[in-house]
């Protein structure tokens, strides 16, 4: 076991440098996305999950390891009392270069300015539809008009970077793929595909009939759209094309057909302070325990964080047919 916080980056034993940090705020959310949760869910209790002094606690020992990029995530992290205060203290840390949130943009239309302000970079957005009914249908209380007013209101301020993300489940809204991509085209803003990922028990749908590939998504896209594809790296799984003649790019998050775990440079921090070392995995390692047990101890818990290195897996292995492997919903791990 290595004794020294002196290191300032982190390594696995894959030669990975892990440099992404992403951080769930909340398992709480105001919708109840058909593929993220069940329509009744029971959620933490307060004092199991970390508090927003802990989470920056523990953020700050993972800067001084080389994070350079911190996403703040959920359930729905705009939800959460004291979010902006969180990431106005992270936007002070100098050493990192990005900070991003991942929302469902409730509640964008309200809180863009203060969010630029604290300086997000980039803000990603769901959004699976432009139906207003199928909205409802997918993400079960939530209204489209208000994440549309959302989206707006972000353009308005200026953020570097706006994605949309949408999860497209086959005949919920496949036939849709082109239409959101000409709305992320008219709104010059890009937009990512995902592929619905099995975790946590969801009952509203067998995950394996519903499954629609990133291959099928582009083939039906290239119908509309000439696609170009580019070497550009966000740090993420996407893999990127250029939708030619556009300012916009459409990007592929293929857990199941294409495995990116060969450049996985990130790690997550859940909502219980439970450092998870790869999504697809059980791998992690209680953090929360670690601080609680010796408060303010950033050198414990930095050689923690260091010697977490050694159990990342190699990659994820996820398996549609099968019950979940992975019994955590998305908005615990922070998607
Ligand atoms: N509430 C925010 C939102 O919806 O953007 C942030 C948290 S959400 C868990 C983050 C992302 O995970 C969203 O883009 C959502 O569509 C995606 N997601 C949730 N459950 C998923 C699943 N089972 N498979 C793939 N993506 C999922
Ligand atoms: Fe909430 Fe995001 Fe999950 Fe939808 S995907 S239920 S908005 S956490």
């Amino acid at each position: 076991m290595s004794s020294s916080p002196q290191v300032t980056q982190l390594v696995d034993r894959f030669g990975r440098t892990v440099d992404y940090l992403r951080i769930s705020i909340t398992d709480r959310c105001d919708f109840r996305c058909v593929y993220c949760m069940s329509e009744e869910m029971t959620f933490l209790p307060r004092a199991q999950i970390l508090t927003l002094e802990e989470i920056g606690f523990i953020a700050r020992a993972f800067t001084d390891l080389g994070i350079k990029k911190i996403r703040i995530t959920g359930g729905e992290p705009l939800i959460r009392k004291g979010a902006l205060d969180l990431l106005n203290n992270l936007g002070k840390v100098e050493s990192l270069d990005e900070l991003v949130i991942t929302t469902n943009g409730s509640k964008l239309e309200e809180m863009s300015v203060a969010l630029k302000d604290a300086g997000v970079k980039r803000v990603n957005i769901s959004l699976d539809t432009l139906d207003a009914d199928k909205f409802k249908q997918i993400t079960r209380t939530g209204d489209l008009e208000k994440v549309l007013k959302g989206i707006y209101a972000a353009k308005k301020v200026g953020f570097e970077r706006i994605k949309i993300n949408a999860v497209i489940l086959k005949n919920r809204n496949h036939q849709e793929v082109t239409r959101l991509v000409q709305f992320a085209i008219d709104h010059g803003i890009d937009i990512s595909f995902i592929e619905e990922m099995p975790l946590g028990v969801v009952n509203s749908h067998d995950r394996a009939e519903v499954y629609y590939s990133s291959d099928l998504i582009k083939t039906d896209l290239e119908k509309t759209f000439s696609l170009h594809s580019i070497p550009d790296k966000t740090g993420g799984p996407s893999v990127y094309y250029n939708i030619v003649g556009t300012d916009s790019r459409v990007g592929f998050i293929s857990p199941h057909s294409h495995n990116f775990c060969s450049t996985c440079n990130r790690v997550r921090l859940t909502v219980e302070g439970q450092l998870l070392l790869c999504l697809g995995n059980e791998h992690s390692v209680d953090l929360k325990a670690v601080i609680r047990a010796h408060p303010g101890d950033m050198d414990k818990l930095k050689q923690v964080i260091i010697d977490s290195m050694q159990i990342k897996p190699e990659k994820h292995e996820f398996d549609l047919k099968e019950q979940p492997i992975i019994l955590r919903h998305m908005s615990v791990t922070g998607g």
